[in-house]
């Protein structure tokens, strides 16, 4: 495969959005999506913050009412999802090495919905999207919340950027 496939077929993502309350989540219904695999840093926080804001409790309360289940796979450290996950009452997947394909199943059986049924969301090319698309599971990108992140996902974002800008000036997103 020429890299310019593997970027069209493994790290483009199928939907783009600023963040994550601009998802049509009508939209994800009507293609018959019931479950989404939500990462955490910088997709529903900010990196390292642990305050839940109330908009962010709204979404996900409607993102229910919309009768998708979520679960959160984040690669971070159990003590900072589970925190998380209690706030929420979402069930959650910590050190979940994205993009292995082993947590995303983990997810997968979790929300017990088939995999043309499950979409996953996320700000990084390299571990949400790229774990998605893997699977064959619908991939949204959203942009990172904040800039502050760890330093070897700083480092990342400098091939990722060269990827998206290729995939914007292709328009695939
Ligand atoms: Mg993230």
């Amino acid at each position: 495969m020429g890299l310019e496939k593997i970027i069209r077929n493994l790290l483009c993502p199928d939907l783009h959005h600023n963040n994550i309350y601009e998802v049509d989540l009508e939209y994800l219904k009507s293609i018959g999506i019931e479950g989404l695999i939500c990462d955490l840093d910088n997709t529903l926080l900010a990196w390292n913050n642990k305050i839940i804001r109330p908009e962010i409790e709204e979404w996900i309360f409607k993102v229910k009412e919309a009768g998708i289940s979520v679960c959160i796979l984040s690669n971070s450290l159990q003590y900072r999802v589970s925190k998380v996950s209690n706030c929420l009452d979402l069930p959650a997947i910590s050190k979940a090495f994205k993009p292995r394909k082993r947590a995303f199943k983990l997810a997968m059986n979790i929300l017990e919905v088939n995999p043309e049924k499950i979409a996953v969301i996320g700000d990084q090319l390299f571990t949400d999207i790229y774990g998605g698309n893997r699977l064959d599971l619908l991939t949204i990108l959203v942009e990172p919340i904040a800039k502050k992140e760890l330093i070897s996902t700083k480092l990342i974002r400098i091939i990722e950027r060269k990827v998206k800008k290729y995939l914007k000036e292709n328009q695939f997103i």
